[in-house]
């Protein structure tokens, strides 16, 4: 099975990567299950969807609660019969150099980029397995491939879902389970406008983003990608970035 006829769930579908990734996927046939705080958000774009002639359904998640993964779990099941895909793309960035102490922040970071994925791999492994199949599918960053100042937390929580992934793919050489680490460059999302408190730093990573940021579309396709391979095939890792991106 190709993308086509697949159930996908998505955390963090509500904006950016997630959104995109929610609208492209069903372009393509899969039914999609979003997950977010931002309900009223996903309510707009399972209209859009369905509207548009695909199949969608949402709920509200806040990945730090294992419970609200479940229940994203659970309504795949139930709606759409089973999962296929979960894309564990929710995710939250806080920048600044590790000596101004931002415990707060790095908490905040590692609840969501890291328990949350935890989260979710809690729900969806036991379907998984049920069904002989499944498929996780992480949005990483470049971040964590080459670490600059500033950024030292938020790439840790990123490597720590890669290393969590190699781990994971090496128990799962049955065949059951297939690991993805989407890994993107600076895209034109709404990532930063919560990131930062040093106006000096929050204008730099503005001005990135603006000057360097691809469209989320992008990393909608590498996902498609992924997710479009027969069943024997697994695409471990893809860094999407923009070609003047340093
Ligand atoms: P956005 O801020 O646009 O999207 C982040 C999404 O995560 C939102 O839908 C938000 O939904 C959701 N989210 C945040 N906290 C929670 C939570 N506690 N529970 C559930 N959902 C949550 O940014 P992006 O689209 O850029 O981010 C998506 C992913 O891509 C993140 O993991 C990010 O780290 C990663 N990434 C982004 C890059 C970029 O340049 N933009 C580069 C590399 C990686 P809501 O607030 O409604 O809950």
């Amino acid at each position: 099975m190709t993308v086509q006829g697949k159930v996908i769930a998505i955390t963090g579908a509500s904006s950016g990567i997630g959104e995109a990734t929610a609208r492209h996927l069903a372009s393509l046939g899969a039914a999609v299950v979003l997950g977010a705080r931002r309900t009223e958000r996903l309510d707009r774009l399972v209209a859009e969807i369905e509207a548009a002639g695909g199949e969608a359904a949402a709920t509200r998640v806040d990945v730090t609660r294992p419970g609200d993964l479940q229940s994203l779990v659970t309504l795949a099941v139930e709606r759409f019969g089973r999962l296929d895909v979960l894309v564990g793309n929710a995710g939250i960035s806080r920048i600044g150099p590790v000596a101004d102490l931002d415990v707060e922040g790095w908490s905040a970071m590692v609840d969501v980029n890291v328990k949350g994925i935890l989260h979710g791999i809690a729900a969806a492994l036991p379907v998984f397995r049920r069904q002989g199949a499944g498929h996780l599918v992480t949005v990483v960053s470049t971040s964590g491939l080459k670490i600059v100042p500033t950024q030292a937390v938020y790439a840790g929580t990123k490597n720590a879902v890669r290393t969590l992934l190699e781990g994971l793919r090496q128990e799962s050489t049955d065949g059951v389970l297939r690991t993805t680490s989407i890994s993107p460059g600076y895209v034109r999302t709404e990532l930063i406008d919560n990131a930062v408190d040093d106006p000096a730093v929050r204008e730099q990573a503005r001005r990135n983003m603006a000057d360097l940021g691809i469209d989320p579309v992008a990393v909608a396709r590498a996902i498609a990608f992924a997710v479009d391979q027969p069943d024997d095939v697994e695409i471990g890792d893809l860094t999407i970035r923009p070609a003047r991106q340093g």
